[in-house]
């Protein structure tokens, strides 16, 4: 970081702007939303400024800039338009101590102004060193609509109420009620109908001393994409940021995991291949365990947690326990893979059918029909597919389909590691381990027609990405 954000007191400070015109203006603006004393030296002011003299909000000062003249304001803006004049006022400003900031000219400023969002008293600041200004500005977009026009107001009406519930509540006691006041469904309310409902409701609570209980939130079952960091959901995002408690899969990016919050514990319950550390059920109870307990609690799975995941025996798990449970989508593998490839699951005219399968059921439970699958127009992807693909080949073989079959192999897709592999069915198998084609991939089996077969698979061939 070359600069560092700080939130300065302005209450009484003088601030000192150099020139009349916009761009004192826009300085003016900006300060004006502080209690700053402000003064502006210029030989002729810009109607707005003059208005503000009028009004006593701002001085107006026409005597010589000085060092002197500028000693003590503790911030001093320089905007007169004029490129050259601003260089010799950042001179005289920098000799009377303050922090400068020149408009338009980051190697003059000592203080670069941020772009803000404003629901004062809550202020977010956000900076890019003046590397990204649209950058700043597509972030404050994004916080202006996350943020409730009137999240500032409810933050000033806690304010006046704290010294209340200092006088009445433990510090445990107070934690709960604000936790309570800023989670619950009061904020909600405070955004539909204003103050007084709501400091109606705070005032009860600490004059009682009994904090209601937070409802406790559902466990999230969150999908956290195929691997790329933002293959997540927004709401995967914001799940993760609430949660105190995160069990994750082997197969989560861990870029995924550092969207959580920084103290949230992190829990791997993977099933490492070949090591059954983590069998089902005590996955199970671990998470119905925390739930209980009170924590809020996030399962997240690689993917979509509906999608070969046992999603389903861990929601069976939770409702046994009498536990709330969401399920947060996330972009399944066959959704990143194909992507990746810059492929389509379907096609119109082509492809009518998407099957997802799996290499490997569970215990006893034999193999998919792949073959069935494997109609003219369908596009069949086969998840845990590279163990299994000599199974798949065998059963092609006996379905005397083994040169009518395409193969799109993608490992670890939207991954740095990503390979891509396009082959004929007879030469899947020798391909797959030529290529290095490994765990975690998609197998696309498709039966193109003749003529399509022949332009679109010449010979096997491993596309790098
Ligand atoms: N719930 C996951 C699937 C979990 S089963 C989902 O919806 O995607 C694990 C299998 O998913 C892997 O064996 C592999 O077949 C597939 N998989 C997961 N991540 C993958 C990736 N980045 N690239 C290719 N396949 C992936």
């Amino acid at each position: 970081m070359k600069t560092f954000p700080m939130f300065l007191t302005m209450t009484g400070r003088r601030v000192v702007i150099l020139g009349g015109g916009e761009q004192a203006t826009q300085k003016c603006r900006l300060m004006l939303k502080t209690e700053a004393a402000i003064e502006v030296f210029a030989p002729a002011l810009d109607v707005e400024l003059q208005s503000l003299v009028d009004t006593g909000r701002i001085t107006h000062r026409m005597d010589r800039i000085t060092a002197d003249a500028l000693r003590g304001a503790p911030l001093v803006f320089v905007g007169t338009g004029c490129p050259g004049i601003d260089a010799a006022l950042h001179a005289v400003a920098t000799d009377a101590g303050g922090l400068v900031n020149v408009v338009d000219q980051p190697d003059l400023c000592d203080a670069i102004t941020p772009a803000i969002v404003d629901r004062d008293p809550v202020v977010v600041a956000i900076g890019t060193e003046g590397t990204a200004p649209v950058l700043a500005r597509q972030i404050k977009t994004a916080l202006e609509r996350m943020l409730d026009p009137r999240l500032g107001d409810m933050a000033a009406l806690a304010g006046r109420l704290r010294d209340f519930a200092a006088q009445r509540l433990a510090p445990r006691q107070r934690r709960d009620l604000w936790r309570w006041v800023f989670n619950g469904p009061l904020r909600a309310r405070h955004a539909r109908e204003g103050d007084a409902p709501v400091a109606r409701a705070i005032k009860d609570v600490i004059r009682t001393g009994t904090v209601p209980a937070a409802a406790p939130s559902p466990v999230a079952l969150v999908g956290a994409g195929p691997g790329a960091t933002d293959l997540i959901t927004m709401r995967g995002v914001q799940r993760l940021q609430e949660a105190d408690i995160i069990f994750y899969d082997r197969l989560v990016d861990p870029g995924v995991l550092e969207l959580a919050r920084r103290d949230a514990e992190r829990v791997f319950v993977g099933k490492e291949p070949g090591c059954h550390a983590w069998p089902q059920d005590k996955i199970n109870a671990v998470i119905v365990a925390a739930a209980k307990r009170g924590q809020r609690v996030v399962r997240l799975k690689c993917g979509d947690p509906g999608v070969f995941a046992r999603g389903a025996e861990e929601a069976d798990a939770l409702r046994a326990a009498e536990l709330e449970c969401e399920v947060v989508p996330g972009v399944t593998a066959a959704s990143g893979a194909a992507a990746a490839v810059g492929g389509f699951l379907t096609e119109r005219g082509k492809s009518d059918t998407l099957v997802l399968t799996t290499g490997r059921c569970a215990d006893g439970n034999g193999t998919p029909d792949w073959v069935t699958h494997l109609t003219q127009r369908s596009n069949v992807a086969v998840y845990m597919g590279v163990a299994a693909a000599p199974k798949i080949a065998e059963c092609l073989r006996r379905a005397n389909l083994l040169d009518q079959v395409q193969v799109t192999a993608v490992s670890n897709a939207q991954r740095a590691e990503q390979k891509v592999l396009h082959c004929g069915g007879r030469d899947m198998v020798s391909e797959l381990t030529r290529a290095g084609i490994e765990s975690p991939a998609i197998l696309f089996l498709s039966r193109p027609d003749a003529v399509e077969r022949e332009l679109r698979i010449p010979a096997p061939r491993l596309v790098a990405v």
